[in-house]
């Protein structure tokens, strides 16, 4: 059965999902993830057209971006890193996107667009880090990947 487009849905948040938390008790049903995730991100889009049970949820976040009440947020994974640095029989990798190295200027106050991987890549080695890659040229591939996809598409 399809669900009701004019009843204001929300994602459903599981407790398991990885990337994503959410506090009911600040929802105000406003219906914006859904939202997002339908129209935006096409994943809901595809979970209605399948009439699947199983919300397949990709972990991209956007819910938690447009989330008014600040409900949905992203799961924290800190304390996970801070107990693997610790552990001596672990090597502990970074390996960061591109994107981060302007958005950890961002979050420092910095002028937008500021590229802060010297100060990135020290900030990890001196929490522990035994290295730090980027995956720049991954994420050149996933472009090219995508693009590909799409014109195969249309
Ligand atoms: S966007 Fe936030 S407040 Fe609105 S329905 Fe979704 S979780 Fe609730
Ligand atoms: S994280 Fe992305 S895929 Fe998952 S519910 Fe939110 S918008 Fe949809």
């Amino acid at each position: 059965m399809l669900m009701n487009r004019t009843t204001p849905f929300m994602v459903p948040v599981d407790d398991a999902n990885p990337a994503i938390i959410k506090n009911e008790a600040l929802c105000s049903e406003c219906g914006h993830c859904f939202a997002v995730c339908e129209e935006e991100i096409g994943v809901a889009a595809k979970y209605l057209l399948n009439q699947r049970e199983a919300y397949p949820c990709i972990g991209c976040g956007q819910c938690s971006a447009v989330c008014p009440e600040k409900a949905i947020t992203g799961r924290p994974h800190y304390k996970i890193v801070k107990e693997l640095i610790k552990d001596p029989e672990k090597i502990v990798v970074f390996s960061t996107s591109p994107s981060v190295r302007v958005g950890f200027a961002d979050g420092f106050g910095k002028e937008p667009g500021t590229f802060a991987q010297d100060e990135m890549v020290g900030a990890l080695r001196a929490l522990g880090a035994d290295y730090v890659f980027d995956v720049t040229f991954s994420a050149d591939l996933t472009i090219m990947e995508e693009g590909s996809e799409l014109l195969s598409r249309i």
